[in-house]
């Protein structure tokens, strides 16, 4: 059953309490990654969500969004995005600067990676403030991509990162206090 298997995702991810600094709980997907029955059901969930959605493209979000991505772009025959850190990806780049608590950062993806009209998946590990997947969406709608919805393995409710989507679906297997 879906429960049981949420349930063994969940308690598969390692929570590192102040990591990397003071106060944040950090949660560590690598050990959900080492039962290889909990990623695969990770992978399983996902995919019996999206299959038969005329999903093109799974775009996943650097670094851990490279992890859960492919094999999902595998197994519903989407291509896989690479949306990487600046100045990582060699080809001509289109990108998306977004705040941060104190400063900015900057999402990037290579020009003619994606056609006008495609279907996009957008995958993280984690969302928290938001503020990474809104800079995902908004990079793919600058070239006219249709994102159906975001998906990420955890959520921090607290932080209220759902809301910031708007409108945009948002599918997360497991919620974290
Ligand atoms: P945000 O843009 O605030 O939603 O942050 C989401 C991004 O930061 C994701 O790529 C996560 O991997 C990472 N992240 C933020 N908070 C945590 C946390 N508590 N544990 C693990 N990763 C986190």
């Amino acid at each position: 059953a879906q429960d049981h298997r949420i349930a063994r995702i969940s308690s598969a991810i390692r929570v590192i309490p102040d990591f990397p600094k003071p106060g944040i709980m950090f949660q560590d997907i690598t050990t959900l990654l080492l039962d290889p029955q909990a990623f695969k059901d990770t992978i399983d969930l996902f995919v019996e969500r999206y299959k038969g959605k005329n999903i093109s493209v799974v775009a996943g979000i650097e670094a851990r969004g490279f992890i859960f991505g492919p094999p999902i772009a595998l197994a519903i025959g989407a291509k896989f995005v690479p949306m990487r850190k600046p100045n990582k990806l060699p080809g001509a780049v289109i990108s998306q600067e977004y705040a941060l608590e104190y400063g900015t950062d900057k999402i990037e993806m290579h020009v003619g990676a994606v056609q006008a009209g495609e279907r996009a998946l957008v995958i993280d590990d984690l969302i928290a403030t938001g503020g990474t997947l809104c800079a995902a969406i908004n990079l793919l709608e600058r070239v006219e991509v249709d994102v159906v919805e975001c998906a990420c393995v955890i959520e921090l409710p607290e932080l209220k990162g759902r809301d910031r989507l708007g409108d945009k679906p948002l599918f997360v297997l497991v919620s974290a206090a």
